[in-house]
């Protein structure tokens, strides 16, 4: 067993940190507060070749493996946060999915585009009734002709203002085995949007009506049966949410490890206070913790998929340690981290975030919990229970 990065992790590692900090350092603070996608970094993204890491070459990938991911990610999210979100839609989100049981004509459509950082893909599992038990999910595709139509809603889902495209869950028949997936853009017919709202965060999202969309059979990513494979490939965002999480505390924890060098009150530095260095040696021994978990969950899956007990840990983990921290960060640094003056605040908003989307923590103990015990626990009311 080795801890230590390889030789060519490393210099990875250094050429994303050295790309990232002379072109991406500069304008953080603004990036952050901006609403649209970031486009422009998308596009110098996929110019240094920081999308589509661990895809396939044939793909328009890079042909790396998933831990290539997780250093470019971690390694951009700590010089400038809101660009990790670019590396996120272009490697981690529905994007691998697509990758992964995508048709060559699908990824010709769609997938080429989003790898040049011209377009995202957002995925829609989420309904007004189906959150976490998102099997409940009643989008329907009835079969027309050769191809669907496609009704009902999703909610909560990112990019969907701006995404050409959507991967939506879908219900082809009863049951867990009667769920699958479409292509459906953003602007055929039949697709309506709503009001825009915010999440905390500072992201917009808009809930999505298909009002009998038409879906062509060339758009069918995974008929009935495709819920798990789904799930699997969704474990790799689940990497991605893990990762930032644990990036931006990594962020929060230098910007205070700074401020804590040069502050002073009582006209001593705050590092000199032994209340606020057992703030930090906590923080240390959660960010440590963390990477063992999270790098065990991408090594572990090399070039496929993460498996769901290691990512689930990884992600729970991370996504406390990462608010847990940002909040350290921001007490450490007083009236000035909770401003708009440095992006503890806006990391500490995104990491709440995480800890309910893409698995909220509770659920991921849950299965967790059934690794622990070898065995399934259904939260669905017991037949008799009439309430
Ligand atoms: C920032 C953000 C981005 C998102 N992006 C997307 C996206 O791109 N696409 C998409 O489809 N969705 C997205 N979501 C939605 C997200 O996946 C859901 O919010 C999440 O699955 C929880 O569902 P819910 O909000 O309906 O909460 P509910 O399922 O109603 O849960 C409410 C609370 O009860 C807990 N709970 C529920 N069931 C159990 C149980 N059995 N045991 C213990 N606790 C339980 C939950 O953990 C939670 O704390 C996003 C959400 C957020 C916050």
């Amino acid at each position: 067993m080795d801890f230590r990065l390889s030789e060519e992790q490393q210099m990875f590692r250094d050429s994303v940190r050295g790309f990232a900090e002379t072109h991406l350092a500069a304008g953080a603070l603004a990036r952050a507060h901006r609403e649209e996608h970031p486009w422009d970094i998308a596009k110098l993204m996929a110019g240094q070749g920081l999308m589509g890491i661990a895809m396939e070459e044939e793909d328009g990938g890079q042909g790396g493996s998933l831990m290539d991911a997780v250093l470019a990610i971690e390694e951009v999210a700590q010089v400038c946060p809101r660009s990790a979100d670019v590396i996120q839609a272009g490697n981690f989100g529905p994007v691998r999915v697509l990758a992964e049981y995508g048709s060559r004509d699908q990824k010709n459509r769609y997938l080429s585009k989003i790898l040049r950082g011209e377009a995202v893909i957002c995925v829609g599992m989420t309904e007004p009734g189906a959150g976490s038990a998102v099997t409940d999910l009643i989008t329907s595709a009835t079969p027309d002709g050769d191809g669907y139509r496609i009704n009902g809603s999703k909610v909560f889902t990112t990019h969907a203002q701006y995404a050409d495209v959507m991967l939506v869950y879908v219900r082809f028949g009863p049951g867990v085995g009667g769920i699958g997936s479409v292509l459906v853009e953003r602007t055929a017919e039949g697709v309506k949007q709503g009001k825009r709202s915010k999440f905390m965060n500072g992201e917009e999202w808009v809930t999505t009506y298909f009002e009998n969309a038409y879906v062509p059979p060339e758009n069918v990513v995974l008929k009935h049966g495709g819920f798990k494979k789904q799930i699997a490939g969704f474990n790799v965002e689940r990497i991605g949410n893990t990762a930032r999480s644990l990036a931006f505390g990594r962020y929060a924890f230098e910007q205070a490890r700074q401020w804590a060098l040069t502050r002073k009150q009582f006209g001593r530095v705050l590092a000199e206070f032994q209340g606020l260095q057992w703030k930090f040696a906590d923080m240390k021994i959660k960010l440590d913790a963390g990477q063992l978990l999270l790098y065990r969950a991408a090594l572990n899956a090399d070039r496929g998929f993460p498996s769901a007990e290691e990512t689930a840990i990884a992600k729970a983990f991370c996504n406390q340690t990462g608010f847990e921290i940002c909040s350290e960060a921001m007490q450490v640094m007083g009236g000035m981290g909770y401003t708009e003056e440095t992006l503890v605040e806006y990391c500490f908003r995104k990491c709440r975030g995480w800890m309910i989307a893409g698995g909220s923590i509770e659920i991921l103990k849950n299965r967790i919990a059934e690794s622990v015990f070898e065995r399934t626990f259904s939260q669905r009311p017991s037949k008799t229970d009439k309430s």
